[in-house]
């Protein structure tokens, strides 16, 4: 498409100066949102679980023309909702070419612009914002200014010019005026100093805004969107009153209401697909690691206010498929499988999103990502074995059997070692593997067993990945470790294990 280039042939183009008056940016989104809705199209691709919840607020605050606010923990998506929104704007945004603030060029706001248009007239420059250029988003803190926000101006000028106002003096603009024509996004709003937020109020009432004492008009053209922690924004003065009147809508975030939901985010945000060999990662792995995720946010060791981000599932989950691969590669294994141990390998993606209370504090972070890790492999277990009699594979145990899960050992090598715990092989049937299935599959499926018998601690294992008879039965003699390569030799023992 040939885009205008002169206020002249914009004119005569379908950017009429009709159009461009009565289309403000709340305008524009209602527009195109109402077109998607028309046409039945998803409104933000990619958000999964919120389909009932978020979205049809969403929806609703875009078609009321609100300024609205996301509220809820950390890891909610709500950045990536609020830049979706970039959606719903036109793909492309004529404006005076050269303008700081994307002056609409049959009405700028701009001293240079409206000096510039007197004097072009319609040979005025036309340029173009795409979409996504008219996003801008900032992270509330206390120390930001209103010269980042709004602008700064130079008090010695700001003198001279007498009663002037902003038409007469050079503003050096702030983030918002930048944001202009487009959508600006705030996170955090809370954290914003209360001077700060009458700035940004009376933006959005009036379009003035005092800068260093001087009146300075700026009548923006915005949609702003803001995300909050619920309980910073719903304390009694954190938030200036006439700002959240003018918030035209709280809607709240959630964690995925079910593990399969929490599933489908991380596969969707996981880095998995890797150059190199061929990766499967069992069903019942990612229930895991999606299950620690929802034990963490049910744990009472765990802050409930700053929430556990679903990033916490999709890092484990990462670290995961690395550790498995790690494996792969020193083995010379054809595929990769990730195993339950890997998740405890995991633990460098676990303990550092977790805030911990008091409790949980004196445990420390390490047992307590231990535990949580425990509980789901604990209640994954119980959804494919349940009701499945293991009773044989715990005697094996019991008699004195043990057996080391290495990461090692070729796979291979750590099924002839399986194959001598009667039963074991023949009871992955819930899991839907087969005791032909190949080595690597069939390891990680017998050690999620074994795993799960662990954490009901029917069977022990030791930090060296040795499981055996529970605590009940002490055992008399060091576990026989499977055979390693001699390279590996100088790096075993390093502890003394028992
Ligand atoms: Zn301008």
């Amino acid at each position: 498409m040939n885009l205008p280039r002169s206020l002249g042939e914009l004119r005569r183009s379908d950017f009429t100066e009709e159009r461009l008056r009565t289309r403000r940016v709340k305008d524009e989104l209602r527009e195109n949102l109402i077109c998607k809705l028309r046409r039945k199209e998803a409104i933000f691709p990619g958000i999964v679980g919120y389909d009932d919840t978020v979205v049809p607020q969403i929806v609703n605050a875009v078609l009321s023309r609100h300024n609205f606010i996301l509220l809820g923990l950390r890891g909610q998506a709500k950045s990536r909702i609020l830049r979706a929104l970039t959606a719903l704007l036109d793909p492309q945004m004529p404006h005076i070419a050269g303008c700081e603030i994307h002056d609409d060029p049959y009405a700028p706001i701009c001293r240079r612009c409206r000096e510039l248009v007197a004097r072009e007239g319609d040979r005025t420059p036309i340029a173009y914002l795409s979409s996504e250029d008219r996003y801008v988003e900032k992270l509330a803190t206390p120390d930001v200014t209103i010269a980042d926000l709004i602008g700064d101006i130079d008090p010695i000028k700001a003198a001279k010019s007498g009663h002037e106002l902003s038409s007469e003096l050079t503003v050096h603009y702030g983030l918002l005026p930048r944001a202009n024509r487009g959508i600006f996004a705030i996170n955090e709003l809370p954290d914003l100093a209360g001077k700060i937020q009458v700035g940004l109020f009376n933006i959005m009432q009036e379009g003035d805004v005092q800068i260093k004492g001087y009146p300075v008009r700026l009548p923006l053209d915005l949609a702003l969107v803001f995300s909050a922690n619920p309980e910073d924004y719903t304390a009694r003065g954190k938030i200036i009153t006439p700002l959240k009147d003018r918030i035209g809508s709280e809607i709240r975030t959630h964690y995925p209401a079910t593990v399969e939901e929490g599933i489908a985010i991380t596969v969707q945000e996981a880095w998995a697909q890797r150059n190199g060999n061929k990766l499967v990662v069992p069903k019942y792995v990612q229930e895991v690691i999606e299950r620690i995720a929802f034990a963490a946010r049910e744990d009472k060791r765990i802050d409930k206010r700053s929430g556990v981000s679903q990033r916490l599932p999709i890092s484990c989950m990462e670290n995961v498929i690395s550790n498995a691969e790690r494996r792969a590669i020193r083995n010379g294994e054809e595929m990769i499988v990730p195993r339950v141990g890997d998740i405890y390998s995991a633990m460098p993606a676990i303990t550092g999103k977790l805030e911990l209370e008091y409790e949980g504090e004196v445990k420390g972070a390490d047992n307590v990502a231990r535990e949580l890790i425990r509980a789901a492999v604990a209640k994954t277990f119980d959804s494919y074995f349940g009701n499945g009699d293991l009773q044989q594979i715990v005697q094996w145990f019991d008699l004195g059997g043990d057996v080391r899960m290495s990461d090692t050992v070729p796979a291979d090598e750590v099924v002839t070692h399986l194959k001598k715990i009667q039963g074991l092989l023949d009871k992955l049937d819930p899991i839907g593997v087969k005791s032909k299935d190949r080595p690597e599959v069939l390891v990680s499926a017998a050690e999620f067993l074994l795993e799960g018998l662990h954490a009901h601690k029917r069977i022990g294992r030791s930090e060296e990945r040795v499981f055996s008879a529970g605590e009940k039965q002490a055992r008399r003699t060091d576990p026989q470790p499977l055979r390693e390569r001699d390279e590996e030799r100088p790096f075993r023992n390093r502890r003394p294990y028992n």
